[in-house]
């Protein structure tokens, strides 16, 4: 009896938490992912933060973007860290952005940014969400709003909100 009542408390606790696991995730930020879809390229201790302003990037995810420097490869959580790093001046290669349809990196000028829709930004109040495949762009946008544009257009609009910090 004691073993059958363990089993079922075991049984009760286990499914307790995959619940709340999925509650967690759906009332999480939009950028969120669980941590096993998240790519992480940076090397050692740090290597879960943005390499600019410390923040988790497994939270940040959807908005993430990497490069390298030197041999050395960086991670972002945003196009607003990114942009922060290329306005000093060092030839960051490779730049890459997080495509929010495959959780994958994929080359920025392969990218459309959907910038300004109704989901929350990371770093800035007109947010900027990569898509490999225009038809997902599309999809988010009619879902979402916000303007269609390339990597180029987007660090434009990231830029501003530097201008906009200044004033
Ligand atoms: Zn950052």
């Amino acid at each position: 009896m004691f073993k059958i009542v363990s089993v079922i408390i075991v049984g009760l606790f286990i499914l307790g938490c995959s619940s709340q696991n999925s509650m967690n995730v759906s009332n999480a930020m939009f950028q969120s992912v669980n941590k096993e879809d998240a790519t992480l390229v940076q090397e050692g201790e740090k290597k879960g933060y943005c390499a600019r302003c410390g923040m988790d990037l497994v939270k940040f995810y959807k908005t993430s973007h990497a490069a390298t420097f030197d041999g050395k490869n960086y991670q972002y959580c945003s196009i607003h860290c990114l942009e922060e790093h290329l306005g000093e001046g060092i030839e960051l290669k490779n730049p890459k952005v997080v495509d929010v349809a495959s959780l994958k990196f994929i080359d920025v000028n392969k990218a459309y940014y959907v910038v300004g829709s109704s989901k929350r930004g990371t770093m800035t109040k007109v947010s900027k969400y990569a898509f490999l495949n225009e038809a997902d762009a599309k999809k988010f946008q009619a879902e979402f709003g916000g303007e269609i544009m390339d990597f180029n257009k987007a660090r434009e609009k990231a830029k501003e909100d530097f201008k906009h910090y200044k004033n």
